[in-house]
């Protein structure tokens, strides 16, 4: 079982060496504690040195007795046998709370994670990425990932934007996957932030080849999609039984052929475009051009799973001019098929929505 125990103000002793311990470290001074380490070692992780109260060089048994007597909680971070036995000794007679962590890993080699962060809300990142979070020592991210809590998911990590911030360019495609292998080939533990999953429109492939071509090992964790939680959160199943049986995602970055048009109007089915915002007039013209009904119903998502999400429905008639006369813009995603109309019967609630429900739930 694992409980949470709120460490402001706490003193916390960590035992082990300051690399392996590095997450340990910066989790429990991020969560207010007082850390204390207890190294017999070579000090080599500078920044894990710097957060602590102090470094202590335990000689004897005795010496244990009374250094974990003056702590709230210690935790025993990768020690040798020997050291196991005389914290639980000195902790068992102290009455002090003994934990161990994992130590992180101390390679010549670190390693990459791509993961996929969800459509923006921290309530959908997975397990899986939460944890290769709180392993990281560096993030680099770009404003499509979930963002607002990074600092708290990866307390120890250093954290770098390579997207579009004010007054600066964005780090390229090819400089991003430099920076990676670079950080890894250092020993670094690295996570690439992506938005939804790395995999649809998110460019992971090619990171994952850069990785490998470097020998650095990577992994990907894969994230929720907004192609298929954005219009969820509307109220529009990409799928539903006698209506759709088929939903074909399309990148509207570049306009269509009229090739694929033809095709894409002629398969039936739920089209979902990401990235469509700016192309959509070009897109809904060329679907009627190639034998799509006018009266198509057609939804578009504006800023999923945040405050300020909004849908717009029309047909694919009248949804350009309406959502340019509404100012639509990015991110959102567009939704064409029978499956919309099913937003006026389906009353959604986006997880966020419920959690924060959950959340006012108290007992007095
Ligand atoms: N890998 C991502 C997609 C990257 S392309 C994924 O799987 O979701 C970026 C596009 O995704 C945006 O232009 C928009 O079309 C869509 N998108 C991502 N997050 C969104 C959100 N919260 N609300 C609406 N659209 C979103």
């Amino acid at each position: 079982m694992d409980i949470s125990v709120n460490l402001a103000g706490r003193r916390v002793l960590v035992v082990g060496h300051a690399r392996q311990a590095r997450h340990t470290i910066a989790r429990c001074v991020a969560s207010g504690a007082r850390v204390y380490l207890a190294d017999d070692g070579a000090h080599q992780d500078s920044r894990a040195i710097e957060s602590v109260v102090r470094v202590i060089v335990p000689s004897n048994r005795l010496e244990w007795k009374t250094l974990v007597s003056s702590v709230d909680l210690v935790i025993s971070v990768g020690v040798v046998p020997a050291t196991t036995e005389a914290l639980e000794r000195a902790t068992r007679e102290a009455r002090i709370w003994l934990t161990t962590e994992p130590p992180s890993p101390t390679l010549p080699i670190g390693r990459v994670t791509l993961v996929g962060g969800g459509p923006g809300d921290g309530q959908l990142l997975t397990v899986a990425a939460l944890a290769a979070l709180r392993e990281a020592d560096v993030v680099f991210f770009d404003r499509l990932g979930p963002i607002a809590r990074l600092a708290e998911w990866a307390p120890g990590a250093e954290l770098v934007n390579v997207g579009k911030t004010p007054g600066h360019h964005a780090v390229n495609q090819t400089e991003i996957q430099e920076l990676l292998v670079e950080a890894s080939l250092s020993g670094k533990t690295v996570v690439r932030l992506k938005g939804g999953d790395p995999f649809v429109f998110g460019r992971g492939g090619e990171e994952v080849l850069a990785c490998s071509r470097a020998g650095v090992p990577v992994t990907v964790v894969s994230g929720v999609t907004s192609a298929i939680a954005v219009p969820g959160a509307a109220g529009i199943p990409v799928t539903h039984r006698e209506i759709s049986k088929l939903f074909t995602v399309v990148s509207g970055h570049v306009p269509l052929s009229e090739s694929e048009l033809l095709h894409l109007a002629g398969l039936g089915g739920t089209i979902v475009v990401l990235m469509g915002v700016g192309t959509l007039p070009h897109l809904t013209a060329g679907l009627a051009r190639a034998g799509m009904s006018a009266s198509m119903p057609v939804a578009v998502v504006e800023k999923g799973f945040s405050a300020s999400q909004r849908t717009t429905r029309a047909t694919l008639g009248d949804i350009a001019p309406l959502a340019s006369r509404l100012g639509v813009g990015s991110p959102a995603v567009v939704v064409f098929g029978e499956v919309v109309r099913l937003s006026e019967q389906l009353d959604v609630t986006a997880a966020t929505f419920l959690q924060d429900a959950a959340a006012e739930l108290t007992i007095d």
